[in-house]
């Protein structure tokens, strides 16, 4: 079940206000108690991110432990998004989509490859964006860093016979989500670039992001 929760926070009263653009990524460090919205600015935009615990990049986003604390493996308002070390890293405050997903991973040049055709082995991919983040960001994370990713406004329903299919979107423009964050935490986002599926309607868009201070 989705849980459509608005928020009441104003992006006039936002400490950072900024635009990623279809394809590029953003490392950006929150302090424990501050806000951060991502805004589908055109509808069915893929948002891959992944967060780390600031003092201690080894403590990171954990997938399972998210599913299973929460019993359902779709993201929604209420989730605590938890880390490999059971800790809540932020919790999933507002949300106006209602879904978002945690099972599709991350675009690859190996999964363009291996799902689409030979020549899409060039495409620019999430992957790429994360580890080009990675890097500018200086913090010494690399490949082995990169784990299971969260895709904020992705549809990726598990059908009765238990396979993924990535679907069309169930976003549309404007829709946002909104975590606080419950210890400091790095985010890594890849607004990704992916030509070859439907989760982003065929035509990657930008990404609107706001953060407030506690
Ligand atoms: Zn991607």
């Amino acid at each position: 079940m989705s849980t459509l929760v608005e928020s009441p926070r104003d992006p006039a009263q936002a400490v950072l206000d900024t635009v990623v653009r279809a394809g590029d990524g953003w490392c950006h460090p929150l302090r424990a108690g501050q806000v951060l919205r991502i805004v589908d600015l055109e509808g069915n935009q893929a948002v891959d991110t992944l967060f780390y615990a600031l003092d201690d990049s080894a403590e990171r986003y954990d997938a399972c432990a998210t599913m299973r604390a929460q019993g359902a493996i779709y993201l929604t308002t209420g989730t605590r998004l938890l880390s490999d070390r059971g800790r809540d890293l932020l919790t999933i405050i507002a949300d106006t989509c209602g879904r978002h997903d945690t099972l599709g991973g991350a675009c690859s040049c190996e999964s363009n490859q291996v799902r689409y055709a030979l020549d899409k082995r060039w495409m620019h991919s999430c992957r790429e964006t994360f580890l080009l983040e990675l890097a500018r960001s200086g913090r010494g994370l690399t490949k082995r860093d990169l784990g299971h990713n969260i895709n904020f406004f992705m549809n990726v329903p598990v059908t009765p016979a238990g396979a993924l299919t990535f679907a069309d979107g169930v976003s549309a423009a404007g829709r946002y989500v909104e975590m606080r964050a419950e210890v400091d935490t790095l985010v890594l986002i890849s607004n990704c670039p992916q030509l070859n599926n439907p989760c982003n309607g065929w035509n990657p868009t930008p990404v609107r992001l706001l953060v407030w201070d506690a």
